[in-house]
Order: C-alpha cells, then sequence, then structure tokens
C-alpha cells in the first residue's frame, strides 16, 4: 500500500467518526489531496476491498469496510511490534473471528476481531439517545467498544491471577492474547473427572462473584480445558458486575448452564451448586477497578443497550448485513503480509483445527438462539 492510500483509507475511518457515508469531498479535504488526486486513489482501496462505494447517495460516498478497518488495526499492532504475521483463522462466531498470530519472535498468539454489527444496526430501530447520536458508524464503535471491554476485563482477571488468557495487546476492534493449547469444553468427549471440573467451574463463578464480577455467558463453548484438566475461561464482552440490577439472574444462568451441561453430557449431578444469596459476599471489587482503566460505566451502558436492542430485534435484523466481499479478510491478510515484508511461521499443526472449531461455533450460535 503507499502512503497516499493510507493516508486516504485513514481520512475515511476519521470521517466515519460523524458520517455514515463519508463524502468524497471530504475524504480528500482530511487527506489534504486534491480532489482528483483521492478519487483515483478511492478507487484503488474499494478495489482492495478496504473501503466499498456507496450508491444512492445524494454526493459521491463511501464506507470503511471491516477488511479496512482490519488492516487499520493490523498495521497499528505492526507498527507496536505485537504481531509480526497471520495465520489461519481458528474460530468465527456470529460476533467475533479469530485468528493465529505471530510475533516477531515466533511466539504465537491468538487475534481476536470484534465485529459487532455483522447484522447491520441500521435494521435495529433505536429508542434510546446515546445509541441514536452514535447511528452512524455504530459497527465501527460498538465492536471498538466490545474489544476495549475484553481487554480491560482479561487483564484485571489475569492480574488478579484467574485462569485466562494472558491479554497482548488491544487495538480499534482487536484484541491480542495468548493462545492458549486447548479445546472448548464442547468438544471434549472425555473428561477424567467431571465431578472435579465440575466443582472448578462452580467455584470459578463464586470467585469471580466474590471479586465482583460475573462472566455472563458462562458455557461449554467459552471454556477451555487443558490437557491437565485445568479449565481456562475466555470471552468476556458481556460481563457485568455483582452491583448490576440483574446480577443474581445473571449469575443464577451462569450456574444453570453449567448444571445443564453436566447432566445432559455426563449425566453428573449435584446437589452442590452455588447460589447468589447465600454465597456471594463481595471481598474485591474489580467491576470498580475496570471502570478505572478507561472502559467506563457510560461505554458499559452503551453495550448493554446495543446488545438488548439486538435481543429485541432477532428477527429484523437479519435483513441487512454490511457490504463485505465473501473473502475479504484473505484480501487484508495478503495486503498486509505484501506490506510488510513477511513470511507465515510454521502454524501447520494448528491448521486440522480450524474447520472444527468452525463447526462448533455454528452450533453454538444455533444452541444460544434458543436461550
Ligand atoms: P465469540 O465471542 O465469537 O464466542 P470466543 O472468544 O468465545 O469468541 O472465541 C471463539 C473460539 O475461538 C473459542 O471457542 C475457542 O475455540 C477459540 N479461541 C478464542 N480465544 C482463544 C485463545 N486465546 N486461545 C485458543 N483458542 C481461542
Ligand atoms: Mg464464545
Amino acid at each position: 500500500m503507499t502512503s497516499d492510500e493510507f493516508r486516504v483509507l485513514t481520512a475515511v475511518e476519521m470521517g466515519s467518526k460523524n458520517h455514515e457515508i463519508v463524502p468524497l469531498s471530504l475524504i480528500a479535504q482530511i487527506a489534504g489531496l486534491r480532489h482528483g488526486g483521492s478519487h483515483k486513489i478511492i478507487g484503488e482501496l474499494a478495489k482492495k476491498n478496504l473501503v466499498s462505494k456507496i450508491k444512492n447517495a445524494k454526493y459521491e460516498g463511501y464506507r470503511l469496510t471491516y477488511g479496512g478497518y482490519d488492516y487499520l488495526a493490523l498495521k497499528t499492532f505492526v507498527k507496536r511490534r505485537s504481531v509480526y504475521s497471520v495465520g489461519n483463522q481458528i474460530g468465527v462466531g456470529k460476533e467475533s473471528d479469530i485468528y493465529i498470530v505471530a510475533d516477531e519472535n515466533e511466539n504465537q498468539l491468538a487475534l481476536k476481531i470484534h465485529r459487532l454489527g455483522r447484522v447491520s444496526f441500521r435494521a435495529i430501530k433505536s429508542k434510546r439517545d446515546y445509541l441514536q447520536k452514535r447511528k452512524s458508524a455504530s459497527w465501527i464503535y460498538m465492536s471498538r467498544l466490545a474489544a476495549m471491554k475484553e481487554y480491560a476485563f482479561m487483564k484485571v482477571l489475569y492480574d488478579n491471577r484467574f485462569p485466562v488468557p494472558q491479554p497482548i495487546d488491544q487495538v480499534r476492534h482487536c484484541v491480542v492474547m495468548e493462545l492458549i493449547d486447548a479445546y472448548p469444553l464442547r468438544q471434549i468427549t472425555e473428561v477424567k473427572d467431571p465431578g472435579k471440573l465440575y466443582s472448578d467451574l462452580m467455584n470459578l463463578i463464586v470467585r469471580l462473584a466474590k471479586h465482583g464480577l460475573i462472566h455472563g455467558d458462562f458455557n461449554e463453548f467459552n471454556i477451555l480445558v487443558k490437557d491437565n484438566g485445568d479449565p481456562i475461561l475466555i470471552d468476556f464482552p458481556q460481563m457485568v458486575s455483582i452491583s448490576h440490577p440483574n446480577a443474581e439472574w445473571y449469575f443464577n444462568r451462569d450456574v444453570e448452564c453449567i448444571r445443564t451441561y453436566f447432566r445432559k453430557k455426563y449425566n453428573y449431578e449435584s446437589m452442590l451448586y452455588p447460589q447468589f444469596q447465600l454465597d456471594v459476599n463481595r471481598e474485591f471489587d474489580l467491576d470498580v477497578q475496570v471502570s478505572a482503566s478507561g472502559f467506563t460505566k457510560q461505554h458499559q451502558q452503551e453495550l448493554e443497550a446495543y446488545q438488548a436492542q439486538l435481543n429485541e430485534n432477532q428477527d429484523e435484523n437479519v435483513t441487512e448485513v454490511l457490504q463485505l466481499s465473501e473473502n475479504y479478510n484473505d484480501d487484508v491478510m495478503e495486503i498486509l503480509n505484501e506490506d510488510t515484508n513477511i513470511s507465515y511461521p510454521d502454524l501447520k499443526e494448528h491448521h486440522e483445527n480450524v474447520s472444527k472449531s468452525e463447526l462448533t461455533e455454528e452450533e453454538s450460535n444455533n444452541d444460544s438462539e434458543g436461550l
């Protein structure tokens, strides 16, 4: 990518803060290039799928694609030396894509790209003020919020010795973290000691709550189980504080998820399970620490409102999906790798895992729709 192309792409991102469709004249102005110059360059970016031209607009306008936003984020990671190369995709969820990446020393890491608004936000009839203000570029904003939240919680948990991946870096809608060499519980057919895992997990739920936190999506897809049987918890964008008005409901749902899974899958049922009123007495305030870290209460509310609306509009919001090409991710990774002139480390070992985790994620989405 030429430096002028990069300028123009950055200009589109900046313009997106106030415009859902960014007029070319504004792009040219921000980029500081002559109108004719920007016109040619934006055409190149559109060919590479980093921006898309919006037809039917009153003026010539463009929108950043996921690919364009990915590119900008990855470029920053490379600059900060958190990431050096991008490898295989190992997971795809409704609201994220997971890749294996590596740093300069060929340490393999996991890159989680948040994709809120994979389903267009415009299809959601917003009643809430702060979201209405944010309607333009909302997928960019919401995806970034989710990444900020995930990173903030993961950091506080990791620093307090909870079994979570080590957070490495966060930029825009992306989080880089430790790659855990383990599969989700869902994919593990045989657990040596279900009783021990069950109590480890319940203890984890209680320990979190004593620290002021509820995971909110504590299920067999978000628990990785290592060879030695130890669980690692992932996926934090829906965490809530135990001061949340519905804390008890979230807490019970997490507990119930585990009970149900163990009953169905391992025919394991225990009389013992944690109860919010009895077992949760706050001892620490990690929830407060998180809001001090930059992910504020306001951010939390915005994300919650977004998630609530998604749930309210489950049928409608399938109608419009943001403009993307099918293989935009490959495009971006290719451009990035050309740019930085890097070679892939040997990621073969993980390659065969790809299809497996994709399969499970699909099942995961089906499952969760019923809730
Ligand atoms: P989503 O929000 O889409 O559910 P998750 O964070 O749960 O995303 O990740 C989806 C899948 O990707 C997980 O089920 C797991 O298989 C894999 N994964 C995510 N993070 C890691 C990691 N740090 N190490 C290894 N695998 C991971
Ligand atoms: Mg998950």
